[in-house]
Formats: C-alpha cells, sequence, structure tokens
C-alpha cells in the first residue's frame, strides 16, 4: 500500500503569468491608501440599507468599500465590463487578481482566523436568495442579497441569470467540526474598508443585507439594523506608480472544446464559411 503523501497544488502557473498580482505594483498601490492626496476621488455614494446597487470602475482605479455607521457586509459580484460572461469566479480566472484587495480593513488585515476556525471576506458561502428560504420553510421575502443584486443589475441590462456567488466583504464563516457552514458577527468597525485595485474595466454591483452582520442577532429584526455601506472610486494622483503594470488580455481561447466538423467535399476552392 502506498505511503500517504501531501498533495501537491493542482494548479501552479509560471511567475510571468498575469494571475499573478504584481507585488511591487500593489504595495505602492496600498501606500496611497493612507494619504487621500495621493488619490483623485472620481466617484462616491452611500448604498441604502437592504438594497442593491451596480457601478463600473476602469482599469487603473481603486475601489473602495467602506463601514460609514459601523459593522455591515456587503455581498460582491464582479463582471468584465465589457463581457458580462467573464466574470470572477472565485476558484480561477483572470478576474481572481482584479479581487486581490490590497488594502484591507484596519482590523481584518490582523484577523487571521477566529477561536472557531472563521475567517473574514467569505468565499465559502453564496448569497441568500428567496429559493432555499422557501424550501427551508421560510416566508417569501423580496431583499435578500441575491434579489437587492439582481434588481441592481436590471437597470444596466444584466439579468438574475448573471448574478453569481459572491465574495462577502465583512463577513466571517467557516465549516465547523461536523462540515457545517457557520457565520460569525461582523468584525468591522466604523470607517473601516476593504478595497481593491481593478486591473480591467470591471462593473461591480454590492448587495446590503446579512441577518448575520451584528451582535445578538436572535433579538433583532433584521431590517432594522442593517447599516448602509459607502463606496468610493478614485484614481491614482501620480500615473507613475502604475508604469510597470500592464492590463491583462483575455486568455483569447480560439478553440472549439474539442468539436470537429466532418469535412464536406466539392467545396474545395470556396470562400464558404459557416460550420
Ligand atoms: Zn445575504
Amino acid at each position: 500500500m502506498a505511503t500517504p503523501r501531501r498533495p501537491t497544488p493542482a494548479y501552479t502557473a509560471p511567475s510571468s503569468s498575469t494571475i499573478h498580482a504584481s507585488s511591487p505594483v500593489y504595495r505602492a498601490i496600498a501606500a496611497t491608501a493612507s494619504d487621500l492626496s495621493a488619490r483623485v476621488l472620481e466617484d462616491s455614494f452611500t448604498l441604502r440599507p437592504c438594497s442593491g446597487q451596480a457601478w463600473t470602475v476602469r482599469a487603473g482605479q481603486v475601489c473602495r468599500i467602506t463601514t460609514p455607521l459601523g459593522p455591515q457586509v456587503g455581498d460582491l459580484n464582479v463582471w468584465n465590463a465589457h463581457n458580462p460572461r467573464e466574470r470572477d469566479s472565485m476558484g480561477g480566472g483572470q478576474l481572481d487578481q482584479v479581487l486581490t484587495p490590497d488594502g484591507m480593513t484596519r482590523r481584518t488585515v490582523g484577523f487571521g482566523i477566529s477561536q472557531w476556525g472563521g475567517r473574514v471576506h467569505d468565499l465559502l458561502g453564496t448569497r441568500c436568495d428567496p429559493y432555499v428560504n422557501l424550501l427551508m420553510g421560510g416566508q417569501s421575502f423580496d431583499f435578500y442579497c441575491h434579489s437587492n443584486l439582481t434588481r441592481a443589475v436590471v437597470a444596466f441590462g444584466l439579468t438574475e441569470l448573471d448574478v453569481h456567488d459572491v465574495l462577502n466583504v465583512f463577513q466571517v464563516t467557516g465549516l465547523d467540526e461536523e462540515g457545517k457552514y457557520f457565520m460569525e458577527t461582523c468584525p468591522a468597525e466604523q470607517g473601516d474598508y476593504f478595497e481593491f485595485f481593478a486591473e480591467i474595466d470591471v462593473f461591480i454591483d454590492v448587495g446590503d443585507l446579512s441577518a448575520w452582520s451584528w451582535e445578538n442577532k436572535e433579538n433583532v429584526e433584521m431590517l432594522a439594523t442593517t447599516r448602509p455601506l459607502g463606496v468610493e472610486v478614485y484614481s491614482l494622483a501620480d500615473p507613475d506608480i502604475l508604469e510597470c503594470w500592464k492590463e491583462p488580455g483575455s486568455p483569447k481561447y480560439t478553440g472549439m472544446h474539442g468539436i470537429k466538423m466532418p469535412p464536406r467535399n466539392g467545396q474545395e476552392g470556396t470562400n464558404y464559411c459557416g460550420v
């Protein structure tokens, strides 16, 4: 019987791959986080509690999500602004590096792992939605994260089918000893922020709602305790910071997933196309 051995990482990429964020550039961008004179505010708004909002961040800009009135989690979706079929998968793909946070919240920089094994900025779960809630015996409700995200993208020509699994910003989650998913109290404090650098033009959608974003949730009404989220989009005042950065291109796969059409005789020498 073979000796058990530690499995090796399944996916690796050469250091030249655009999968890797260029660390010196990211460190330089992060250094501007505490010096707002190093940034130019391009857009800002405050997201109504229990709502969703979508907006665009251009390549080379920094987007910041804030907690202006205290703890609150947000469900984040990201698409290529020019092709909504290309979207963050949270498991692999080009947009993963877009999501690489360069300046995490003050508290969550050092959050690490909670005593229960929870980690912040959840990728384990998905957004809450009315379908699962009804399946689990709940009441019909129109303002779960999935619905908030859906309403926000409809105005931009996307649909419910474009809404996908989220990055739960400021949410602490984990799996218990039985492998069951759990959520902990949101660790963000008033004025904390989560931010990311956009490597390509991206279309962002954030839904604001969670029953687990405050303490002692058992005795309070969800709608009465959900807080607003703030959004700020910045350009860098010093363009030299991005001198060594290059916007990554699409993978440009042009195969047909192995599909081969049978040859059709008698049409040699024509300029026909069509499969
Ligand atoms: Zn939710």
